[in-house]
């Protein structure tokens, strides 16, 4: 959510700062890193092994080699010191032994060799010394072998002849092998140690030249996707240490390249979706003006701001369009939105030269707070706004008046929090709207207590309805020609009880209908209003009496918010009355909203046999067409009418006018508020069909009323001569 007091502005811009990354050192991988790194133990150890085993390989091919090179060696200087010891004044003729015994003992202790035999050219044993060789010369036998190892190579036994002696013998010598295994196996160990350094020094140089050129821009890749997918919006990437641009550079270069564009890109979408969010969160949509939540705010900010730091003075004004539901809803909401949009641009313009914010609270309220200085005269402001206002509003070629009513409340003098403000403002605006529209009231504290009663009075009901304070009183209508009684209206009384002598007061429907409405209790109010008279009324049917047809009020919120026709049908069940002796009274308030559902309802009641009457006909809205369209059976003349139409021509044309109307579509007219002989003389001369009213009786309670149509007879409408209407 956003930050309470971040202004529209700063939020979007401080966003803006955050798309770029912040620019992150060349931060390298270290070696330690590179080392713990999988790759790169796969290829040391790869490479390593691979160089041990090739040389491993070349070391078990030249191990013969060495050995023969060994014996080779141990040959030439078994020959050298055999070349040396022979005494060169012997010649093998004399079939003399050419070494003396010093010499051939000095070859042995100091030589390799072990012992060796003399031959002369003829194969004549000559002499012999030492161990003795196992190959013997004979003339019989002619030896090509002239060297042979023993199985466990200690001893090698050598025939040298007189050509690489040099002198005429060939002596067979047993030479001393025996450190041959062990001299190989030095070899071996020394050979393979350096194979080991080797292998280990080229992997390094390798794993240097790798980790440089691939190994690191490889994990700085891997690290890299892993933070971008760990915070796609922020990632802390690392660039390498030199840009490469060899494959693996360039694969390396292009993710970075990526991650940061998406990185970018996300972040431009949040800050568009929170600048989104702050937008509807704080703006009308329709009107682009503050709303009540950004309304709220600044006047906190300039309560504390102007009032309490600078000593100024607020005005808040709440505003409200008079009846514009009825453009609503008799024009759609698309003419009833452009007239919005232009009321909203109107006030702006009117504000212009104020410090004012205008807000749009709810559909057709608006909001205005003026900061102003300690002297302002209170009815320039609100003067402001009804010219704004008196110029037609034109909508399609359509044009509208539109009236407001306002109300106004002043900070310090009215409220230094801007909910109690706000709250003053619409109480002030509720009076306005209550003392006739178009119309400015300032706050008082004595609507509060008007407010307060109210509540009171909510509570009063409320109780009332579980403590069944209220009564049931009837009034008898007649046929004013006959003078037959036709029924009777049933109507509400509420004796509310108090500490007074007569232990309550009887309470006006005038005055507790509306709030009933207002709050929705006048749901089960009414219903409980329906069945209470039509269990009256059949009672009365049952009794043999002929007390006609029931005619019971519904209110508009009672029609629209109930689920009237089951609760009517339910209720003539219970009761048992014949829907013929129902009638319902609703005002002319019903076809103001959803029609289509209006339609149904009073279809469906009528299917059920139910008459249906239109009450206080002619102070509504008053549109002709429905008549047509509605299944109605009455109308009736609003009592204002009847009782002023003897002294005001209006009201008598109007009064005429609905008699005149009623019957040329078919319907009776029923006339009520008849308090004198003239004004049923008056009646009787326009044709009205029925009569309710003081003149024959007020609403009485059911006893009185059963006492009534118990004794009438039928006379209190003498068929009498009219009288000439003045
Ligand atoms: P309404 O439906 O127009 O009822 C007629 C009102 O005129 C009644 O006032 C009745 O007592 C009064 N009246 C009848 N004849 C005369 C007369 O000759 N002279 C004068 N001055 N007044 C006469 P009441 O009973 O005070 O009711 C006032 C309003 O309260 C009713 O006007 C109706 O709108 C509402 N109301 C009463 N009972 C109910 C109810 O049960 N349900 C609903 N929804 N509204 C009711
Ligand atoms: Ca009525
Ligand atoms: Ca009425």
């Amino acid at each position: 959510m956003l930050k309470k007091g971040s202004g529209f502005n700063s939020a979007g811009n401080s966003l803006k700062a955050n798309i770029i990354p912040a620019a992150k050192g060349h931060r390298v991988l270290s070696v330690s890193q590179l080392w713990r790194s999988r790759i790169s133990w796969k290829i040391t150890l790869s490479v390593f092994l691979t160089l041990l085993v090739v040389q491993t390989c070349i070391l078990i091919v030249t191990v013969p080699n060495f050995e023969k090179k060994y014996l080779q060696d141990i040959r030439e200087n078994g020959r050298v010191s055999f070349s040396a010891a022979v005494d060169a004044k012997v010649t093998s003729l004399s079939l003399k032994m050419p070494i003396d015994k010093r010499t051939s003992r000095n070859l042995v202790v100091n030589t390799k060799i072990a012992g060796f035999t003399v031959y002369s050219l003829d194969n004549d044993l000559l002499g012999s010394y030492g161990e003795a060789p196992l190959m013997q010369l004979n003339k019989s036998t002619f030896n090509n072998k002239s060297e042979v190892l023993s199985h466990d190579k200690k001893h090698y036994e050598i025939i040298y002849s007189s050509l690489e002696l040099g002198y005429p013998f060939i002596i067979v010598a047993h030479l001393n092998s025996s450190d041959l295994q062990n001299t190989t196996l030095a070899y071996v160990k020394e050979n393979l140690l350096i194979f080991f350094l080797l292998s280990g020094f080229v992997t390094s140089v390798l794993l240097i030249v790798l980790g440089q050129w691939l190994l690191e821009p490889i994990i700085l890749l891997r690290n890299n996707l892993i933070e971008a997918a760990k915070h796609p919006e922020e990632p802390n990437i690392t660039y390498p240490k030199r840009n490469n641009n060899d494959e693996v550079g360039v694969a390396l270069k292009i993710a970075n390249d990526l991650i940061k564009q998406n990185s970018m890109n996300l972040l431009q979408l949040r800050s568009q979706a929170e600048d989104r969010i702050h937008k509807l969160a704080y703006f009308d949509r329709l009107t682009s003006l503050p709303n009540r939540s950004m309304f709220l705010e600044k006047l906190e900010d300039n309560i504390r701001g102007h009032v309490m730091k600078d000593g100024g003075t607020l005005v808040v004004m709440s505003i409200d369009l008079d009846r514009f539901k009825d453009v609503n809803d008799t024009l759609g909401h698309e003419v009833g939105d452009k007239v919005l949009e232009a009321v909203a641009s109107r006030f702006v313009h009117s504000m212009s030269d104020e410090d004012a914010i205008i807000s749009r609270a709810s559909a057709d309220e608006f909001n205005i707070i003026v900061s102003v200085g300690d002297k302002y005269k209170q009815d320039t402001l609100t003067n402001k706004i009804f010219t704004a206002l008196e110029e037609p509003i034109s909508v399609y070629q359509e044009s509208f008046q539109i009236g407001v009513s306002i109300g106004v409340s002043h900070c310090p003098d009215d409220g230094v929090e801007a909910s109690k403000l706000l709250k003053n403002s619409d109480i002030a605006l509720n009076r306005a709207k209550e003392e006739g529209r178009n119309t400015a009231r300032y706050y008082s504290e004595d609507f509060d207590k008007v407010v307060q009663k109210r509540f009171q009075m909510l509570r009063d009901l409320r109780t009332g309805l579980e403590e069944d304070q209220f009564i049931m009183y009837y009034q008898p209508q007649f046929n004013l020609r006959t003078g037959e009684l036709i029924g009777s209206e049933a109507l509400l009384r509420w004796f509310r009880p108090d500490n007074s002598k007569n232990g309550g007061q009887f309470i006006s429907p005038v005055d507790f209908i509306p709030i009933a409405e207002q709050s929705g209790l006048i749901v089960p109010l009414g219903e409980w209003v329906l069945r209470t008279a039509c269990k009256a009324n059949q009672s009365w049917h049952a009794q043999g009496l002929n007390p006609g047809r029931i005619a019971v009020n519904i209110s508009g919120v009672q029609f629209h918010r109930s689920d009237l026709n089951t609760i009517v049908e339910n209720v003539l069940n219970e009761t048992g009355l014949d829907p013929k002796n129902l009638e319902l009274e609703v005002t002319e308030s019903i076809f103001m909203d959803d029609m289509e559902k209006t339609i149904n309802t009073l279809n469906q009641l009528h299917a059920q046999g139910i008459e249906l009457a239109i009450d206080d006909f002619g102070t509504g809205y008053s549109s002709l067409s429905y008549l047509r369209q509605f299944p109605i059976d009455r109308l009736k003349v609003d009592q204002s009418f009847v009782r002023n139409a003897l002294s005001n021509s209006d009201d008598m044309a109007i009064t005429k006018t609905i008699i005149n109307l009623g019957h040329s579509l078919g319907l009776s007219v029923i006339a009520e508020g008849v308090e004198t002989f003239e004004h049923e003389n008056f009646l009787k001369h326009e044709g009205c069909d029925e009569v309710q009213g003081f003149r024959y009786s007020k609403a009485i309670p059911e006893n009185e009323f059963l006492q009534f149509i118990r004794t009438y007879a039928g006379d209190l409408l003498p068929p009498q001569k009219l009288f000439e209407v003045k």
